[in-house]
């Protein structure tokens, strides 16, 4: 019995296999443990990059929001403090 192969099971999750291609897969998982717990392992990384990246992205805005406010802090102390100096 042939496996699935670890590239067509990315395909499969991602909905890019062929119609062919999910029938066999969705055929052979059917009858192969072996196929379907690397598939739902497959699945739970998935997940689970999903959320990091989710948590990875709000810690970006955040971060971005505070490098903001504290740019805009330091600038109008500068432009308060020294507003003679002209930059250009
Ligand atoms: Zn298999």
């Amino acid at each position: 019995m042939k496996h699935i192969s670890e590239i067509d099971m990315e395909r499969y999750l991602d909905g890019t296999l062929s119609f062919v291609g999910r029938m066999l897969s969705r055929h052979h998982l059917s009858k192969c443990n072996e196929c379907a717990a690397k598939l739902e392992s497959l699945k739970k990384d998935r997940d689970e990059l999903k959320r990091l990246s989710s948590i990875m992205n709000d810690l970006d805005d955040a971060d971005t929001k505070s490098y903001n406010v504290t740019c805009e802090s330091v600038t109008q102390y500068f432009s308060t403090e020294s507003a003679e100096d002209d930059e250009n």
